[in-house]
């Protein structure tokens, strides 16, 4: 065993699995792209899913990464076990359809015990496998683990409904019987317990078998290309390698828990770890998905962040922190993973300031909470519903709130809270969405690999059919509609999000319409058509012809988008990531994060930044590069897609560079005039703005002057300018009326309140009023009870106002009996009347269902109160 740091780990890692054979793949974003289903990514093969359902092939079968996870259901291990994090990264090594069992399995064993890599101890490592799967077994024991170190499971077998599905097989090493309070041994293995004697270190699926429904796993036939993923915890390695009690005290943590010590009361070990471990994890999370571009909020991914930070913050209380801190220790985190994620040292500024607002946000509404909670109090109950929301909305622990409450002497109904926190469990369950990654496969477009060029001009081309698929099937000729791959052609096939071209490919005997173009597994451009006559056979030769003006829109919306990126970057900052986009011929949209509004100024600015950089005419550059020249161009990546050896670049004048596959205009003058259509949130963090170019911009822009028209038309203004000088004279006139009217009610106040006072009636020595006014609404009441209250002691008012029935109780409790309070009049009142309200002792509002026996059922309450 060898003392690694958690950098060693992974750089040996990589090294290892490239010596055989596999090519590194850079570690994707947090957020995955373009995959609604997911929330975050959470293991190495979420991040290259692609490649394992076959919508497209990589460039090598065996492939290596690093991934960056996080895992939020497993938040309540959190500082429980030795070994669970929200966030981890995970080291794979993947087969795509190459090798398979045994080298996986041989690998896997000679990465863990070689002397060069991680040199662990054999006679401490075990392997699980299933009782189906003799093959993993004869291949463990043969590479040298003893027969009693394998572990048949029924559980080890990997399988999201129907689709690729197989056995896998687990590694656990065995740290000893400290680790072992109560000395069960082996059988912590062989019956599944939650320990921290034997720590799962790596999984490894054998992605075998086509899940059928209604089949027996025995059924389940062998698929055309198999797979194989793994995934191995690097906290955990670490930990193991420099022996520690728990992940928690390796270099992934260590320095975390050292500075957060400098802000505590109480050190690391005084405090039993827990409230230390729960901030180390919590504030990695927070900061990598900060950096990944997540911001906080309240839905979806927000929502997990901001009840982490909350998490977090009220560990600190536990440990004597009761300011913000946790935006303090992001360059603490920054430093650590330096190495290996440099972008948390250029962004920690950004992440640690919006840690920062949140913290203070928090804090705000902790107090509200306490408002809250005091006011139950005052109630003299607190209902588990009332102690849920406390903690759901306000972050108010469970046993602050018991703890708060006992001392008035209120018992907090702990059970029914604990359900009402089951069934919010549940829900969050049903949520969680599987990784369905893995659709049918076809095997003859896995296995069609003939190349195919796409010539960018747009010219009609000749192409020679090299393949045709009926529902993914091979097939020598079509007659009605199918896909077909050319040798070449000049139709673009849907990607990066541009649409995809439209068309006709022809000859003297046949036309085939084009309505869509794909790319193939092979990203070959498959076109899907329809035969308008003739048929398509192998080797036809045909002349294909795209929709030039369609794609003529679709350069100028596409270019336009490039344009924006940049003024968007320069406006609000180069936080902004692109997380989608959509370019089509009639409008464009493009998605990126960005926290808080946009105002209107800026988009005025944005348009304008574009619109200059359209009128200056810049030619359009394009360069193939291999990919690390690229990057050193300074061109942004669109976004987390894993590139071939050569990468193209747009460039469109001195301020938009991007990898980019797509169409683009030869000038930016070809684009003509660019407006912004609309702007919007569409999910937690992550905004929208659709745009439009050319003439139907054009377009867009006297839309909007004809509406502006009609509101000059309408108001009666002589030009537009004048529009805005008669709407605040129309505003002035509504203000006015206001006042008039304002003035008038008072008067007819003052009118009911006269005749209200003049059937007063004394009774016990008080003056009564009791009346129902006709006509008179809530707003009303209120402006008689005014003008009355220095001349009665007691009223009770109802009006009738549309068949609605508002209700005023005013008491002056200090003359009254004390028995009489207006809150509780208002109670009994309702009770016996049917209706609801409430209020203090001296006032209360309600609103009364009938009004039939009003008088009498107030006289005989007021007579049984004395
Ligand atoms: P466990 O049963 O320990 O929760 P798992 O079966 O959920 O692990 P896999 O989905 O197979 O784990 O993930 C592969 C590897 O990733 C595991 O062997 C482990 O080393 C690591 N891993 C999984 N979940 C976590 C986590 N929450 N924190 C740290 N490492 C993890
Ligand atoms: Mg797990």
């Amino acid at each position: 065993m060898k003392p690694l740091s958690g950098n060693n780990i992974r750089q040996l890692w990589l090294k290892f699995f490239n010596a055989k054979g596999h090519q590194t793949i850079p570690g994707a974003s947090l957020i995955p792209y373009n995959d609604p289903t997911l929330l975050w990514i959470n293991s190495g093969v979420a991040a290259i899913k692609k490649y394992f359902d076959g919508s497209e092939i990589p460039t090598q079968k065996r492939l290596t990464n690093v991934q960056k996870s996080i895992r939020t259901n497993d938040i309540e291990y959190v500082g429980y076990t030795a070994r669970h994090h929200t966030f981890f990264e995970m080291l794979g090594n993947f087969s795509i359809g190459d090798y398979f069992r045994k080298e996986a399995i041989e690998w896997a064993f000679e990465i863990l015990t070689s002397q060069d890599y991680f040199a662990l101890d054999v006679n401490r490592i075990y392997a699980t496998y299933n009782p189906s799967d003799t093959l993993s077994k004869q291949y463990w024991e043969a590479c040298g683990l003893p027969a009693d170190h394998l572990i048949p499971l029924e559980g080890n077998y990997w399988q999201i409904g129907e689709g690729p599905c197989g056995p896998n097989t687990e590694v656990f090493y065995d740290r000893g019987e400290a680790y072992d309070p109560k000395q069960q041994g082996i059988e912590l293995l062989k019956q599944e317990m939650n320990n921290d004697r034997y720590i799962e270190i790596w999984g490894i699926v054998f992605s075998q078998y086509n899940a059928v429904e209604g089949q027996t796993r025995a059924q389940y036939k062998e698929l055309p290309s198999k797979n194989i993923d793994t995934g191995a915890g690097l906290e955990r390695l670490a930990c193991i390698m420099q022996g520690t009690p728990t992940n928690f005290e390796t270099d992934l943590f260590y320095p975390i828990i050292q500075a957060t010590e400098k802000l505590a009361k109480v050190t690391y070990a005084e405090s039993e770890y827990r409230p230390y471990r729960v901030i180390a994890d919590h504030i990695r999370t927070l900061t990598f998905a900060l950096t990944d571009g997540a911001l906080f909020s309240n839905e979806g991914r927000g929502y997990v962040l901001r009840r982490i930070l909350r998490r977090a913050l009220r560990y600190g209380k536990k440990i004597g922190i009761h300011e913000p801190f946790l935006s303090s220790l992001v360059p603490t985190v920054a430093m650590m993973m330096h190495a290996f994620y440099p972008e948390l040292t250029s962004q920690q500024e950004r992440v640690a300031k919006i840690i920062h607002a949140e913290e203070q946000k928090f804090i705000h509404t902790l107090t509200t909470g306490e408002q809250l909670l005091k006011k139950h109090m005052d109630e003299g109950n607190i209902t588990s519903e009332q102690a849920f929301k406390l903690y759901d909305t306000y972050g108010f622990p469970i046993e602050l709130t018991i703890e708060m409450a006992s001392e008035k002497g209120i018992i907090v109904d702990r059970e029914g809270f604990e359900k009402l926190m089951e069934e919010q469990r549940e829900r969050a369950r049903q949520a969680r969405v599987a990784i369905s990654s893995m659709q049918k496969q076809s095997a003859d477009l896995l296995a069609f690999k003939t190349p195919s060029t796409f010539v960018y001009d747009g010219l009609p081309i000749q192409g020679k059919v090299i393949g045709l698929f009926v529902d993914g099937v091979a097939v020598k000729t079509i007659e009605e509609e199918g896909y077909v791959i050319f040798d070449q052609t000049n139709f673009y096939a849907e990607s990066g999000g541009q649409i995809s071209d439209q068309g006709s490919w022809e000859n003297i005997q046949t036309r085939l319409e084009v309505l869509d173009v794909q790319k193939a597994p092979n990203k070959q451009p498959m076109h899907f058509i329809k035969v308008s006559f003739g048929k398509v056979s192998l080797g036809d030769v045909f002349t294909g012809t795209i929709h030039t003006r369609k794609r003529q829109r679709i350069k100028k919306n596409h270019s336009a988008l490039h344009l924006l990126q940049f003024a968007l970057r320069k406006v609000l900052g180069t936080h902004i990531t692109q997380r989608g986009s959509y370019a089509g011929d009639d409008y464009a949209r493009f998605d990126f994060t960005h926290n808080g509004k946009i105002s209107y100024e800026e988009i005025q600015t944005l348009e304008t930044l574009v619109n200059d950089e359209i009128a200056a005419g810049y030619p359009l550059q394009i360069e193939v590069l291999p990919i690390e020249q690229a990057r050193k161009t300074g061109a942004i990546a669109p976004f987390d897609e894993t590139y071939g050896e050569l990468v193209r670049v747009v460039t469109l004048g001195p301020n938009s560079k991007e990898f980019c596959g797509g169409t683009h205009v030869e000038n930016t003058q070809d684009i003509g005039v660019f407006t912004i259509i609309s702007e919007e949130s569409i999910a937690a963090g992550t905004r929208r703005m659709t745009i439009k170019t050319s003439t139907a911009a054009y377009l867009a822009l006297k839309q909007r002057e004809k509406m502006l028209h009609h509101v000059q038309e309408t108001l009666q203004a002589k030009s537009p300018v004048e529009v805005r000088d008669r709407l605040q004279v129309v505003m002035n006139e509504k203000d006015n009326l206001k006042l008039q009217t304002n003035h008038l009610l008072d008067q007819l106040a003052n009118q009911e309140s006269q005749v209200a006072l003049a059937g007063k009636e004394m009774y016990q020595g008080q003056r009564w009023v009791i009346r129902v006014l006709k006509k008179t609404n809530k707003d009303m009441l209120t402006r008689i009870a005014d003008r009355l209250k220095s001349d009665v002691d007691a009223m009770v008012l109802v009006g009738e106002d549309d068949g609605t029935y508002p209700l005023l109780i005013s008491f002056n409790t200090k003359k009254l009996s004390p028995s009489l309070l207006a809150g509780q009049f208002m109670k009994l009142l309702t009770s016996k009347l049917g209706g609801s309200g409430g209020g203090r002792p001296e006032q209360a509002f309600g609103a009364l269902k009938s009004i039939d026996r009003f008088l009498e059922t107030v006289q005989e309450l007021r007579d049984a109160s004395k």
